[in-house]
């Protein structure tokens, strides 16, 4: 590609609104334009970025044994009415009518159309096992669209989903899926981890993400410093070793006064104790039902582990009236002493023996609270959030905290979609039953942010080799027309003939805007030609990521840009 025929528009300053590094070089360096609130043009060199990602993805999951289709962005909402989620999903799927006043979404994730498709042309289990993906459109309106490509409305998903005749065989497609993200990721130059997750609104019962470690991701994943376990905060346990109860002491709570102390901060440094001897007490509503959840002061609750728990559907916090209503006092001053719904405790509540919580009186709380002679929980589950420090469930090590992006998502689903919807084959021995599936997500565009926010410097985007736009930027330092130019395009030409992707700096401009364009782009090689070398035969060789520079003769460049790109790629 000839720079003076590239369309990437460059911009020398971001717009403010652009928070995340990864957005304010995109959007500089011509990647990407915004048409609307979390839905985004990308340009040519953003295109290529996300073929090379795509084209990784094919092979892998070709070799994986998957095919690709396309299916439908709009999606009738009759099949979201089978599968019970359209009155469940939320306003998080768009949704609106023909001229018919037929319902239809706009695909936000894609089971209930791939169902359909294979419960009507798969019949029998000697059509199975099968696994369909695609690479395409996704809408969801989400409520804060953030960082350009990284939470965008519509964005680019790769989706695949696979049908099994066993559970045995789907977790033998869900471990094919999880090595093949493996090879993606790593193909893709991500720093990431596979990490245990929440199933969220997809449902299922076994799911992983992969997360790229990147000081400003979302979410928060915790890794043991000892052994291989990784979780999201979301769904991180916590390990409960060497703590015993102290005996109980006889005797009962003393009420004090804490007139108008509601939070934790304010009724500890009140009464002179630290946090960690209060507890916590938050109304919550099971699938609709009251109960009290306990974690010690110091602690936040985590209500996902509230849902595992009590294998409940849903799990909320109660509005002001309904705690008004079941503990007889305002918000603020709720305690699990006389309580009369039931109460679940995370284990290191149950071990305390003289708290401080809520009287469920205003401006009351107790003091020297016992668990277990003072109030019973119904039951005891670890329920807070895991943080730095916390102990790893699995062995000694502790747990350690970093920051992710979500690039990609494997669910086991089970018959959670296939029993609903009736996609159904006949078994071996005659009978009718349920397909067995799994899904498996990647953001593809949330891929490109990730890079970026992986691999930046102060000059620009650093790309790692396999997501490049191009592979290598030639840079002559003359002008059109001279000898520098076309001996520049001679080198173009021959380099192009060696199967490498390269672009030629073929503009009238000064060598400091070449280099700043071409920094910024991210190109990971950069060959120069100036006067002097060139008449010695030499080209200078380049290296984004700061490796040294090095002189490197004519004659041979070719040969060492083709080694270099295949080390990079292996
Ligand atoms: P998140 O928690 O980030 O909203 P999710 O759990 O809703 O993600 P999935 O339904 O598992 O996401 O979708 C599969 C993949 O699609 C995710 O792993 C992520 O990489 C990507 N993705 C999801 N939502 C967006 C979005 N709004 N913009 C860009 N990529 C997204
Ligand atoms: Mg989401």
């Amino acid at each position: 590609m000839r720079m003076t025929q590239l369309h990437a528009p460059t911009l020398r300053e971001a717009p403010k609104e652009a928070e995340l590094v990864s957005h304010r070089l995109l959007l500089r360096a011509g990647f990407i334009r915004q048409l609307t609130a979390g839905v985004y043009d990308i340009l040519p060199l953003g295109m290529r970025s996300v073929t090379r990602i795509s084209n990784i993805i094919r092979e892998e999951l070709d070799r994986a044994g998957a095919q690709e289709v396309l299916l439908p962005a709009v999606q009738p909402a009759e099949l979201w009415k089978e599968s019970g989620r359209w009155d469940k999903y939320g306003p998080e799927l768009l949704r609106f009518k023909d001229r018919k006043e037929a319902e239809y979404c706009l695909g936000p994730t894609h089971e209930e159309v791939i169902v359909d498709l294979v419960r009507r042309d798969v019949r029998s289990y000697r059509q199975l096992p099968v696994n369909l993906y695609q690479i395409q459109f996704k809408f969801r309106d989400e409520i804060r669209p953030r960082g350009g490509l990284m939470r965008g409305r519509e964005f680019i998903m790769k989706d695949a989903y696979s049908f099994d005749a066993s559970e045995e065989g789907a977790h033998a497609s869900y471990r094919a899926m999880y090595q093949a993200y493996e090879a993606i990721f790593r193909r893709c130059g991500l720093d990431f981890r596979a990490v245990e997750a929440d199933t969220g609104n997809i449902g299922g019962s076994l799911s992983h993400e992969f997360q790229v470690l990147a000081t400003h991701g979302e979410d928060a994943i915790v890794s043991c410093d000892t052994c291989s376990y990784t979780a999201n905060v979301e769904k991180a346990a916590i390990g409960q070793r060497g703590v015993t109860a102290p005996p109980i002491t006889e005797g009962a709570p003393e009420r004090v006064d804490t007139p108008n102390r509601r939070t934790v901060e304010e009724v500890t440094h009140f009464l002179g104790v630290t946090p960690d001897q209060l507890i916590k007490t938050l109304i919550v509503l099971v699938d609709g039902q009251p109960w009290a959840a306990l974690v010690r002061g110091d602690r936040e609750l985590n209500p996902l582990k509230i849902k595992d728990a009590l294998q409940a559907g849903e799990v909320t916090l109660a509005d002001d009236a309904t705690v008004t209503r079941v503990t007889g006092a305002p918000v603020g001053f709720a305690g699990p002493v006389g309580l009369s719904i039931p109460v679940i405790a995370d284990p290191e509540v149950a071990l305390m023996v003289d708290a401080v919580c809520g009287a469920n009186a205003a401006d009351t709380h107790l003091r020297g609270v016992a668990a277990g002679r003072d109030f019973s929980p119904r039951q005891v589950a670890d329920v807070h959030l895991a943080r730095e420090g916390d102990a790893c469930p699995r062995c000694e090590g502790r747990l350690r905290a970093f920051r992710g992006i979500e690039v990609g998502h494997v669910f086991y689903l089970g018959t959670r979609y296939s029993k609903p919807m009736g996609c159904t084959f006949l078994d071996r021995d005659g009978q009718d039953k349920p397909m067995v599936m799994g899904c498996y997500g990647i953001g593809v565009t949330r891929i490109l942010a990730a890079a970026v926010e992986q691999h930046f410097d102060d000059r620009g985007i650093v790309w790692p080799m396999a997501l490049a736009p191009f592979q290598l930027a030639i840079i002559p330092l003359g002008r059109p027309g001279d000898e520098l130019a076309s001996a520049a395009d001679q080198l173009y030409r021959d380099a192009k003939a060696a199967g490498l992707d390269a672009v030629i700096d073929d503009r009238d401009e000064r060598p400091g805007v070449k280099f700043a364009d071409s920094d910024l782009m991210g190109f990971p090689l950069q060959v120069v030609l100036g006067k002097r070398g060139l008449a010695e035969g030499k080209v200078e060789l380049k290296f984004r990521d700061g490796r040294a520079t090095e002189n490197v003769p004519l004659a041979e460049i070719v040969e060492r840009l083709r080694a270099l790109v295949a080390e990079a790629l292996a």
